[in-house]
């Protein structure tokens, strides 16, 4: 049997229609290397959604490879409940360095989504064990995203992700997000005072008392569509979270790790969450893992005789796992040692130009924002009025699979397209990119579609 029919006979994909698979095929990856992705029949695709936002140094990187091979043959993996290792200590001497100030103790998992629950968990005990049992409720945007279990689901707010499961969900403070593109203030990102945080306010005067965390995703709302908002929204958070007491919980899961531009997107507002999510970007794409990383003020919230029931009894069995450990630490090595965060910004100016060049005046292109490598491209059926396409029509789903036939993996996220390549990407490297999307997005053959 062929290899495509076998996926289908077993393989269950994620966030998938798997009826579509009918029409088109898995696509069998057999070797990859930088920025490029080659299947078993010979073609290749550029990897420009740096395989959903993790890819950070390109496929198949010697550097991290080799730290891989090194700690594999050290120790793959331990227990992590009183053992420790070289890798997980080191990581965290060098995320001291790049962290935001006040940040200071680090609980490893698995996943995204699983460093969200633990977040939830740690800010609901801490109030708890410091005598704010009231302060029992998370506070969290429209259109975030937090993961996929069902804590994380609870938080978010895509119907797409999260509306079968509302039953099983707990009730959340909603409040209505940034709306750059289609601000009800009329107002521009770049020069307005996020007066729409006017709703959040009022929430607050509302709930502040019952609430235990604000979460929010810094900066940019990713798979809401990358919507990107201003950070005087997240300093008046900073602001208004210590006034009522409430932790601040920054999921930098997608915006975390250079993609926005700095290290962090907390960066750019220059302040420091209570509590910090990472994870996409932290092995550079290699090894899942996840941190969950707080103040000492939460931590000694915790730290108590045995008997007093304090402990966070948090756990996953690959917490800290050491081959993980390493690639990560390998990765904060490079980023230094590389300087990709200046070559990323210079490069991230040049695809932003080009990207406005072929699709700026676009009559189907609503707007193209950026921020650092980031750059999503709003379709919409009408420039003048922004009115999006019939959602039925999958109008970027048909888009994504030209796309694929040209060589060009643009997974798309409702109606927005976006380019989120490796940060080592390089000016060749966009021209081609660009090169290959001009065919199936150029002013002519995208109306094709449309
Ligand atoms: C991807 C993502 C998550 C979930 O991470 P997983 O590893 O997929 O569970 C959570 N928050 C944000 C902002 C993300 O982009």
């Amino acid at each position: 049997m062929e290899l495509k029919e076998k996926d289908l006979k077993y393989i269950w994909h994620p966030c998938s229609q798997m009826k579509d698979y009918e029409e088109l095929s898995p696509i069998i990856i057999d070797n990859a290397k930088g920025v490029y992705l080659y299947d078993i029949e010979g073609n290749s695709y550029i990897d420009i959604v740096s395989s959903w936002w993790c890819n950070l140094l390109g496929h198949g990187n010697p550097r991290i490879n080799s730290a891989i091979k090194r700690q594999l043959d050290k120790l793959e993996h331990v227990i992590f409940a009183n053992f420790s290792h070289e890798p997980a200590i080191e990581l965290c001497e060098m995320l001291m360095k790049v962290i935001p100030t006040g940040l200071a103790k680090f609980n490893f998992s698995d996943n995204g989504s699983a460093s969200v629950e633990c977040a939830l968990k740690m800010s609901f005990q801490y109030h708890y064990q410091t005598g704010q049992p009231e302060k029992k409720r998370f506070m969290a945007l429209s259109d975030g995203y937090h993961g996929e279990t069902i804590g994380a689901l609870s938080v978010g707010g895509v119907d797409l992700y999260s509306k079968i499961y509302k039953p099983l969900l707990f009730d959340i403070i909603r409040v209505e997000a940034p709306d750059c593109y289609r601000c009800p203030y009329n107002l521009a990102r770049e020069s307005c005072m996020a007066e729409c945080f006017v709703k959040t306010e009022e929430a607050l005067d509302k709930y502040g008392k019952e609430t235990s965390a604000f979460i929010i995703e810094p900066l940019v709302q990713a798979a809401a569509g990358m919507r990107i908002y201003s950070p005087i929204y997240l300093k008046k958070l900073r602001k208004a979270c210590d006034e009522y007491g409430i932790n601040l919980i920054a999921d930098e899961i997608a915006t975390g790790y250079g993609r926005t531009g700095k290290m962090f997107a907390c960066d750019h507002a220059e302040i420091s969450p209570d509590i910090m999510c990472i994870s996409k970007g932290v092995t550079g794409g290699y090894l899942p893992m996840a941190l969950t990383i707080t103040t000492q003020k939460i931590y000694d919230a915790f730290y108590a005789d045995y008997n007093e029931g304090k402990a966070f009894m948090h756990s996953h069995t690959y917490s800290g796992n050491p081959l993980a450990a390493s690639a990560a630490v390998e990765v904060l090595k490079i980023l230094e040692e590389e300087n990709i965060l200046e070559q990323a910004a210079e490069n991230a100016v040049y695809l932003k130009e080009k990207l406005d060049d072929i699709l700026g005046n676009h009559d189907n292109v609503g707007e193209v924002r950026s921020i650092g490598l980031i750059n999503a491209i709003e379709i919409v059926a009408d420039r003048k009025t922004k009115t999006a396409f019939d959602s039925k029509k999958r109008v970027c789903y048909e888009i994504y699979k030209t796309a694929l036939k040209k060589g060009l993996l643009l997974r798309p996220l409702g109606d927005v397209l976006y380019f989120n390549p490796p940060l080592v990407i390089s000016k060749e490297e966009i021209d081609f990119a660009i090169d290959r999307s001009k065919t199936c997005a150029g002013r002519k053959d995208f109306g094709r579609f449309l």
